[in-house]
Protein backbone atom coordinates (compact mmCIF):
# COMPACT_ATOMS: atom_id res chain seq x y z
CA UNK A 1 0.00 0.00 0.00
CA UNK A 2 1.18 3.61 -0.76
CA UNK A 3 1.78 6.13 1.61
CA UNK A 4 -0.96 9.27 1.20
CA UNK A 5 0.46 12.44 2.04
CA UNK A 6 -2.42 15.07 2.72
CA UNK A 7 -1.79 16.67 5.63
CA UNK A 8 1.88 16.40 5.48
CA UNK A 9 2.32 17.10 2.17
CA UNK A 10 3.68 20.38 2.42
CA UNK A 11 5.38 19.86 5.78
CA UNK A 12 9.17 19.97 4.59
CA UNK A 13 8.49 23.33 2.42
CA UNK A 14 10.57 26.27 3.82
CA UNK A 15 8.27 28.69 5.83
CA UNK A 16 5.36 26.20 5.67
CA UNK A 17 3.68 27.21 8.54
CA UNK A 18 2.92 30.76 6.71
CA UNK A 19 -0.15 31.96 5.07
CA UNK A 20 1.17 32.79 1.98
CA UNK A 21 2.81 29.19 1.60
CA UNK A 22 -0.64 27.68 2.96
CA UNK A 23 -2.87 30.11 0.28
CA UNK A 24 -0.07 28.75 -2.76
CA UNK A 25 -1.75 25.45 -1.86
CA UNK A 26 -5.19 25.98 -2.35
CA UNK A 27 -5.30 27.39 1.38
CA UNK A 28 -8.72 28.62 2.66
CA UNK A 29 -10.35 27.64 -0.91
CA UNK A 30 -11.93 24.60 1.36
CA UNK A 31 -13.56 27.15 3.46
CA UNK A 32 -14.87 29.66 0.75
CA UNK A 33 -16.70 26.83 -0.63
CA UNK A 34 -18.37 25.63 2.52
CA UNK A 35 -19.13 29.09 3.21
CA UNK A 36 -21.49 28.99 0.29
CA UNK A 37 -22.88 25.92 1.76
CA UNK A 38 -25.55 25.94 3.99
CA UNK A 39 -23.91 24.39 7.55
CA UNK A 40 -26.35 21.51 7.54
CA UNK A 41 -25.05 20.31 3.80
CA UNK A 42 -21.16 20.97 5.38
CA UNK A 43 -22.18 18.83 8.19
CA UNK A 44 -23.75 16.06 5.89
CA UNK A 45 -20.43 16.32 3.61
CA UNK A 46 -18.41 15.28 6.68
CA UNK A 47 -20.68 12.82 7.82
CA UNK A 48 -20.65 10.97 4.74
CA UNK A 49 -16.96 10.78 4.06
CA UNK A 50 -16.95 8.39 7.25
CA UNK A 51 -14.13 10.48 8.67
CA UNK A 52 -13.59 9.59 12.15
CA UNK A 53 -12.25 10.88 15.27
CA UNK A 54 -8.02 10.69 14.95
CA UNK A 55 -8.13 11.68 18.77
CA UNK A 56 -8.13 7.56 19.65
CA UNK A 57 -11.70 6.71 20.03
CA UNK A 58 -12.70 6.64 16.78
CA UNK A 59 -16.07 8.42 16.43
CA UNK A 60 -17.78 9.69 13.63
CA UNK A 61 -16.61 13.48 12.94
CA UNK A 62 -19.78 14.62 11.17
CA UNK A 63 -22.45 12.56 13.57
CA UNK A 64 -21.19 13.91 16.63
CA UNK A 65 -21.51 17.28 14.86
CA UNK A 66 -24.68 16.50 13.94
CA UNK A 67 -25.53 16.28 17.46
CA UNK A 68 -25.36 19.72 18.25
CA UNK A 69 -29.25 20.74 19.18
CA UNK A 70 -29.90 23.62 16.20
CA UNK A 71 -33.70 24.61 16.82
CA UNK A 72 -33.75 27.86 18.58
CA UNK A 73 -37.03 27.32 19.71
CA UNK A 74 -35.54 24.66 22.33
CA UNK A 75 -33.65 25.77 25.02
CA UNK A 76 -30.82 23.86 24.16
CA UNK A 77 -30.71 24.98 20.78
CA UNK A 78 -31.08 28.80 21.92
CA UNK A 79 -28.11 28.30 24.00
CA UNK A 80 -24.64 29.46 22.58
CA UNK A 81 -22.29 26.19 20.46
CA UNK A 82 -18.91 26.21 21.10
CA UNK A 83 -15.93 24.09 19.32
CA UNK A 84 -13.11 22.79 21.34
CA UNK A 85 -10.35 21.26 19.34
CA UNK A 86 -8.44 18.99 21.71
CA UNK A 87 -5.21 20.16 21.30
CA UNK A 88 -3.42 18.76 24.68
CA UNK A 89 -1.39 15.77 22.90
CA UNK A 90 0.38 13.62 25.72
CA UNK A 91 -0.23 10.25 25.78
CA UNK A 92 3.11 8.14 25.39
CA UNK A 93 4.38 7.69 21.99
CA UNK A 94 1.88 10.12 20.70
CA UNK A 95 3.41 12.79 18.46
CA UNK A 96 1.54 13.75 14.86
CA UNK A 97 -0.45 16.49 16.22
CA UNK A 98 2.43 18.59 17.40
CA UNK A 99 4.27 18.12 14.16
CA UNK A 100 1.01 19.17 12.28
CA UNK A 101 0.50 22.45 14.63
CA UNK A 102 4.10 23.26 13.95
CA UNK A 103 4.85 22.68 10.05
CA UNK A 104 1.14 23.90 8.86
CA UNK A 105 -0.87 25.50 11.64
CA UNK A 106 -3.31 27.02 8.83
CA UNK A 107 -4.71 23.39 8.27
CA UNK A 108 -6.42 23.47 11.66
CA UNK A 109 -7.08 26.90 11.79
CA UNK A 110 -9.09 26.46 7.92
CA UNK A 111 -10.69 23.58 10.00
CA UNK A 112 -11.74 25.07 12.78
CA UNK A 113 -13.50 27.89 10.66
CA UNK A 114 -15.09 25.81 8.83
CA UNK A 115 -16.61 22.99 11.68
CA UNK A 116 -17.45 25.98 13.58
CA UNK A 117 -19.62 27.61 10.55
CA UNK A 118 -21.20 23.91 10.20
CA UNK A 119 -21.99 23.44 13.86
CA UNK A 120 -23.56 27.18 14.39
CA UNK A 121 -20.48 28.58 16.69
CA UNK A 122 -19.13 31.64 17.11
CA UNK A 123 -16.51 30.60 19.54
CA UNK A 124 -13.96 28.27 19.08
CA UNK A 125 -11.04 27.13 21.63
CA UNK A 126 -8.06 25.38 20.61
CA UNK A 127 -6.69 23.79 24.22
CA UNK A 128 -3.02 23.27 23.49
CA UNK A 129 -0.53 21.69 25.95
CA UNK A 130 1.53 24.44 27.04
CA UNK A 131 4.75 23.16 27.67
CA UNK A 132 5.18 23.37 23.83
CA UNK A 133 5.80 26.65 23.37
CA UNK A 134 7.30 26.36 19.71
CA UNK A 135 3.82 24.92 18.74
CA UNK A 136 2.01 27.44 20.59
CA UNK A 137 3.44 30.12 19.09
CA UNK A 138 3.09 29.00 16.07
CA UNK A 139 -0.82 28.39 16.20
CA UNK A 140 -1.17 31.76 18.05
CA UNK A 141 0.55 33.39 14.92
CA UNK A 142 -1.33 31.16 12.68
CA UNK A 143 -4.95 32.51 14.03
CA UNK A 144 -3.50 36.28 14.01
CA UNK A 145 -2.71 35.98 10.56
CA UNK A 146 -5.87 34.40 9.95
CA UNK A 147 -7.63 37.74 11.67
CA UNK A 148 -5.88 39.79 9.75
CA UNK A 149 -6.70 38.27 6.62
CA UNK A 150 -10.03 38.11 6.99
CA UNK A 151 -10.62 34.75 7.75
CA UNK A 152 -11.30 35.53 11.53
CA UNK A 153 -13.57 38.12 13.29
CA UNK A 154 -16.49 39.63 11.79
CA UNK A 155 -18.27 38.70 8.33
CA UNK A 156 -15.84 36.27 7.20
CA UNK A 157 -15.66 36.66 3.64
CA UNK A 158 -18.04 38.53 3.57
CA UNK A 159 -20.43 35.59 4.01
CA UNK A 160 -21.84 37.46 7.56
CA UNK A 161 -20.37 34.46 9.65
CA UNK A 162 -18.34 35.68 12.24
CA UNK A 163 -15.88 33.38 14.65
CA UNK A 164 -13.44 33.89 17.18
CA UNK A 165 -11.06 31.58 18.21
CA UNK A 166 -8.89 31.70 21.42
CA UNK A 167 -5.44 29.60 21.73
CA UNK A 168 -5.74 28.48 25.51
CA UNK A 169 -2.33 26.77 26.94
CA UNK A 170 -3.33 23.75 28.90
CA UNK A 171 -1.05 23.45 32.10
CA UNK A 172 0.02 20.14 31.01
CA UNK A 173 -1.96 17.22 32.86
CA UNK A 174 -2.22 14.27 30.77
CA UNK A 175 -6.32 13.94 32.13
CA UNK A 176 -6.65 17.18 30.28
CA UNK A 177 -6.88 15.40 27.11
CA UNK A 178 -10.15 13.98 28.58
CA UNK A 179 -12.63 15.80 27.04
CA UNK A 180 -14.60 16.68 29.89
CA UNK A 181 -11.64 17.33 32.24
CA UNK A 182 -10.51 19.42 29.39
CA UNK A 183 -13.77 22.09 29.73
CA UNK A 184 -13.32 21.92 33.24
CA UNK A 185 -9.81 23.30 33.29
CA UNK A 186 -10.71 25.47 30.27
CA UNK A 187 -13.19 27.31 32.67
CA UNK A 188 -10.91 27.61 35.26
CA UNK A 189 -11.36 24.36 37.30
CA UNK A 190 -9.07 22.01 37.96
CA UNK A 191 -9.44 19.06 35.34
CA UNK A 192 -11.04 15.97 36.42
CA UNK A 193 -13.79 14.17 33.92
CA UNK A 194 -17.36 14.98 34.75
CA UNK A 195 -19.82 12.34 34.87
CA UNK A 196 -22.13 11.56 31.94
CA UNK A 197 -24.61 12.20 30.42
CA UNK A 198 -24.94 14.94 30.07
CA UNK A 199 -22.88 14.20 26.92
CA UNK A 200 -20.63 17.57 25.77
CA UNK A 201 -23.17 17.97 22.45
CA UNK A 202 -25.65 18.81 24.93
CA UNK A 203 -24.45 20.59 28.14
CA UNK A 204 -20.20 21.36 27.14
CA UNK A 205 -18.58 24.43 27.78
CA UNK A 206 -20.72 27.07 30.20
CA UNK A 207 -23.01 24.09 30.25
CA UNK A 208 -23.75 25.09 26.18
CA UNK A 209 -23.59 22.59 23.55
CA UNK A 210 -20.26 21.89 22.71
CA UNK A 211 -18.06 19.82 19.75
CA UNK A 212 -14.69 19.13 20.83
CA UNK A 213 -13.05 17.47 18.16
CA UNK A 214 -8.81 15.92 17.60
CA UNK A 215 -6.56 18.68 15.83
CA UNK A 216 -6.14 15.68 13.56
CA UNK A 217 -9.75 15.16 12.54
CA UNK A 218 -10.41 19.01 12.45
CA UNK A 219 -7.14 19.32 10.28
CA UNK A 220 -8.72 16.39 7.77
CA UNK A 221 -11.59 18.49 7.38
CA UNK A 222 -10.61 20.91 4.55
CA UNK A 223 -9.58 18.27 2.08
CA UNK A 224 -12.51 16.46 2.25
CA UNK A 225 -14.44 19.77 2.01
CA UNK A 226 -12.38 20.78 -1.21
CA UNK A 227 -11.74 17.11 -2.78
CA UNK A 228 -15.02 15.42 -1.71
CA UNK A 229 -16.77 12.46 -0.60
CA UNK A 230 -15.91 10.16 -3.18
CA UNK A 231 -11.90 11.12 -3.19
CA UNK A 232 -11.79 10.12 0.51
CA UNK A 233 -13.24 7.29 0.26
CA UNK A 234 -10.61 5.95 -2.70
CA UNK A 235 -8.44 6.02 0.47
CA UNK A 236 -8.67 3.33 4.16
CA UNK A 237 -11.17 0.55 4.43
CA UNK A 238 -15.11 0.65 3.91
CA UNK A 239 -15.52 1.36 8.00
CA UNK A 240 -12.21 3.23 8.30
CA UNK A 241 -11.52 5.59 5.25
CA UNK A 242 -9.01 8.26 4.34
CA UNK A 243 -5.72 8.56 5.54
CA UNK A 244 -4.02 9.15 8.42
CA UNK A 245 -0.87 10.45 9.92
CA UNK A 246 0.95 7.13 11.70
CA UNK A 247 3.76 8.06 14.09
CA UNK A 248 6.44 5.08 14.36
CA UNK A 249 8.84 5.68 17.18
CA UNK A 250 11.50 3.55 18.82
CA UNK A 251 13.90 1.09 17.62
CA UNK A 252 13.02 1.72 13.88
CA UNK A 253 15.76 3.01 11.19
CA UNK A 254 13.51 6.09 10.16
CA UNK A 255 11.22 6.63 13.23
CA UNK A 256 8.72 9.81 12.00
CA UNK A 257 5.15 10.57 10.49
CA UNK A 258 3.96 8.20 8.11
CA UNK A 259 0.81 8.99 6.48
CA UNK A 260 -1.14 6.56 4.79
CA UNK A 261 -4.47 5.14 4.09
CA UNK A 262 -6.12 3.27 7.07
CA UNK A 263 -5.50 -0.58 6.99
CA UNK A 264 -1.70 -0.17 6.27
CA UNK A 265 -0.13 -2.94 8.36
CA UNK A 266 3.11 -2.54 10.41
CA UNK A 267 5.25 -4.83 7.87
CA UNK A 268 4.11 -2.03 5.16
CA UNK A 269 4.97 1.21 7.54
CA UNK A 270 8.45 -0.63 8.71
CA UNK A 271 9.18 -0.84 4.73
CA UNK A 272 9.20 2.62 4.43
CA UNK A 273 10.57 3.41 7.55
CA UNK A 274 13.70 1.08 6.69
CA UNK A 275 12.84 -1.64 9.17
CA UNK A 276 13.92 -2.30 12.86
CA UNK A 277 17.21 -0.74 13.62
CA UNK A 278 20.16 -3.02 12.11
CA UNK A 279 21.32 -6.30 13.49
CA UNK A 280 17.85 -6.36 15.77
CA UNK A 281 14.59 -7.70 14.97
CA UNK A 282 11.20 -6.63 16.68
CA UNK A 283 9.95 -7.61 20.04
CA UNK A 284 6.69 -5.98 20.67
CA UNK A 285 4.88 -2.85 19.70
CA UNK A 286 1.98 -0.46 20.93
CA UNK A 287 -0.51 0.01 17.77
CA UNK A 288 -2.00 3.13 19.31
CA UNK A 289 -0.07 4.29 22.39
CA UNK A 290 1.39 3.17 26.20
CA UNK A 291 -2.76 2.84 26.86
CA UNK A 292 -3.42 0.27 23.93
CA UNK A 293 -2.59 -3.61 24.40
CA UNK A 294 0.60 -5.00 23.17
CA UNK A 295 1.89 -6.55 19.95
CA UNK A 296 3.95 -8.67 18.55
CA UNK A 297 5.83 -9.92 15.44
CA UNK A 298 2.44 -11.93 14.83
CA UNK A 299 0.45 -9.10 14.29
CA UNK A 300 2.60 -7.19 11.80
CA UNK A 301 0.10 -7.92 9.26
CA UNK A 302 -2.81 -6.85 10.85
CA UNK A 303 -4.67 -3.99 9.02
CA UNK A 304 -3.95 -0.85 10.78
CA UNK A 305 -7.96 0.31 11.08
CA UNK A 306 -10.38 0.33 14.00
CA UNK A 307 -11.58 -2.66 12.76
CA UNK A 308 -8.39 -4.19 11.95
CA UNK A 309 -6.61 -3.93 15.55
CA UNK A 310 -9.64 -4.09 17.56
CA UNK A 311 -10.39 -7.55 16.09
CA UNK A 312 -6.30 -8.50 16.71
CA UNK A 313 -6.94 -7.77 20.47
CA UNK A 314 -6.10 -4.15 21.01
CA UNK A 315 -7.18 -0.70 19.90
CA UNK A 316 -6.34 1.56 17.04
CA UNK A 317 -6.10 4.35 19.47
CA UNK A 318 -4.05 7.55 18.15
CA UNK A 319 -1.51 5.54 15.76
CA UNK A 320 1.15 5.43 17.88
CA UNK A 321 3.60 2.62 16.71
CA UNK A 322 6.68 2.28 19.38
CA UNK A 323 8.71 -0.50 17.84
CA UNK A 324 10.71 -1.90 20.77
CA UNK A 325 13.29 -4.94 19.91
CA UNK A 326 14.65 -7.51 21.51
CA UNK A 327 17.25 -5.52 23.84
CA UNK A 328 14.23 -3.96 25.57
CA UNK A 329 13.21 -5.30 28.89
CA UNK A 330 9.21 -5.40 28.83
CA UNK A 331 8.86 -5.27 32.51
CA UNK A 332 10.96 -2.24 32.85
CA UNK A 333 9.06 -0.12 29.77
CA UNK A 334 5.60 -1.12 31.39
CA UNK A 335 6.64 0.27 34.61
CA UNK A 336 7.87 3.47 33.16
CA UNK A 337 3.93 3.39 31.50
CA UNK A 338 2.55 2.14 34.80
CA UNK A 339 4.71 5.49 36.69
CA UNK A 340 3.40 7.93 34.31
CA UNK A 341 -0.59 6.69 34.69
CA UNK A 342 0.45 6.67 38.55
CA UNK A 343 2.00 10.42 37.84
CA UNK A 344 -1.18 11.50 35.85
CA UNK A 345 -4.12 9.79 37.84
CA UNK A 346 -6.54 12.69 38.67
CA UNK A 347 -7.30 11.13 41.98
CA UNK A 348 -11.00 11.54 41.50
CA UNK A 349 -11.80 7.81 42.10
CA UNK A 350 -10.61 5.13 44.34
CA UNK A 351 -9.52 2.23 41.70
CA UNK A 352 -7.21 4.07 39.32
CA UNK A 353 -6.17 6.67 42.74
CA UNK A 354 -5.29 3.79 44.57
CA UNK A 355 -4.46 1.12 42.31
CA UNK A 356 -2.02 2.32 39.69
CA UNK A 357 -0.20 3.21 43.22
CA UNK A 358 -0.23 -0.52 43.96
CA UNK A 359 0.56 -1.61 40.18
CA UNK A 360 3.88 0.41 40.32
CA UNK A 361 5.00 -0.95 43.94
CA UNK A 362 4.39 -4.32 42.61
CA UNK A 363 5.79 -3.60 39.55
CA UNK A 364 8.91 -2.21 40.93
CA UNK A 365 9.50 -5.10 43.15
CA UNK A 366 9.64 -7.15 40.06
CA UNK A 367 11.82 -5.22 37.86
CA UNK A 368 14.18 -4.98 40.98
CA UNK A 369 13.78 -9.10 41.19
CA UNK A 370 12.61 -9.10 44.91
CA UNK A 371 8.72 -10.03 43.86
CA UNK A 372 7.40 -13.31 43.89
CA UNK A 373 5.31 -15.14 41.27
CA UNK A 374 1.94 -14.26 43.34
CA UNK A 375 3.06 -10.79 42.57
CA UNK A 376 1.50 -11.50 38.81
CA UNK A 377 -1.42 -12.70 39.80
CA UNK A 378 -1.98 -9.47 42.27
CA UNK A 379 -1.22 -7.23 39.71
CA UNK A 380 -3.92 -9.31 36.95
CA UNK A 381 -6.07 -8.93 40.18
CA UNK A 382 -5.63 -5.23 40.67
CA UNK A 383 -5.91 -4.31 36.65
CA UNK A 384 -9.23 -6.09 36.64
CA UNK A 385 -10.21 -4.11 39.46
CA UNK A 386 -9.66 -0.82 37.95
CA UNK A 387 -11.18 -2.05 34.16
CA UNK A 388 -14.55 -1.06 34.03
CA UNK A 389 -14.45 0.39 37.56
CA UNK A 390 -12.44 3.24 36.99
CA UNK A 391 -14.67 6.91 36.50
CA UNK A 392 -12.80 7.13 33.11
CA UNK A 393 -10.71 5.42 30.26
CA UNK A 394 -7.08 6.69 32.11
CA UNK A 395 -7.97 3.63 34.52
CA UNK A 396 -8.58 1.62 31.79
CA UNK A 397 -5.50 2.70 29.91
CA UNK A 398 -2.91 2.37 32.65
CA UNK A 399 -4.43 -1.42 33.22
CA UNK A 400 -3.73 -2.74 29.32
CA UNK A 401 0.40 -2.97 29.41
CA UNK A 402 0.13 -5.10 32.08
CA UNK A 403 -2.01 -7.65 31.59
CA UNK A 404 -1.21 -7.91 27.90
CA UNK A 405 2.58 -8.11 28.85
CA UNK A 406 1.86 -10.87 31.58
CA UNK A 407 -0.39 -12.80 28.80
CA UNK A 408 2.88 -12.20 26.00
CA UNK A 409 5.81 -12.02 27.88
CA UNK A 410 4.93 -14.18 31.73
CA UNK A 411 8.54 -16.00 30.98
CA UNK A 412 10.50 -12.71 31.14
CA UNK A 413 8.55 -11.77 34.50
CA UNK A 414 9.47 -14.63 36.06
CA UNK A 415 12.87 -14.50 34.56
CA UNK A 416 13.34 -11.15 36.79
CA UNK A 417 12.48 -13.66 39.73
CA UNK A 418 15.30 -16.49 38.97
CA UNK A 419 17.95 -13.13 37.90
CA UNK A 420 17.34 -11.64 41.10
CA UNK A 421 17.09 -8.79 38.83
CA UNK A 422 16.51 -7.59 35.45
CA UNK A 423 18.14 -10.07 32.98
CA UNK A 424 18.95 -7.21 30.28
CA UNK A 425 21.16 -5.46 33.29
CA UNK A 426 24.94 -6.63 31.62
CA UNK A 427 25.83 -7.00 35.16
CA UNK A 428 23.83 -9.63 36.16
CA UNK A 429 23.67 -11.66 32.88
CA UNK A 430 24.94 -12.52 29.54
CA UNK A 431 21.10 -12.16 28.05
CA UNK A 432 21.91 -8.60 26.97
CA UNK A 433 21.88 -9.45 23.67
CA UNK A 434 19.18 -11.69 22.73
CA UNK A 435 16.87 -11.33 25.92
CA UNK A 436 15.83 -14.36 28.41
CA UNK A 437 14.29 -17.08 26.40
FE1 LIG B 1 -9.19 10.42 37.62
FE2 LIG B 1 -8.10 8.03 37.13
FE3 LIG B 1 -10.55 8.16 38.00
FE4 LIG B 1 -9.97 9.01 35.52
S1 LIG B 1 -9.83 6.91 36.23
S2 LIG B 1 -11.29 10.01 37.00
S3 LIG B 1 -7.91 9.85 35.87
S4 LIG B 1 -8.72 8.87 39.13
Amino acid sequence: MALSPVLSRHWDEPRSWTLDTYRSHHGYRALERALRSDPDEVIATVKDSGLRGRGGAGFPTGTKWSFIPQDPATPAGAKPHYLVVNADESEPGTCKDMPLMLATPHTLVEGVVIAAYAIRASHAFIYLRGEVVPVLRRVQNAVAEAYAAGYLGRDILGSGFDLDVVVHAGAGAYICGEETALLDSLEGRRGQPRLRPPFPAVAGLYACPTVVNNVESIASVPAIVLNGVDWFHTMGTEKSPGFTLYSLSGHVTRPGQYEAPLGITLRELLDYAGGIRAGHRLKFWTPGGSSTPLFTAEQLDVPLDYEGVGAAGSMLGTKALQIFDETTCVVRAVLRWSQFYKHESCGKCTPCREGTWWLVQILERLEAGTGTEDDLDKLLDISDNILGRAFCALGDAATSPITSSIALFRDEYIAHLSHGGCPFDPRLSSLTAGGPS
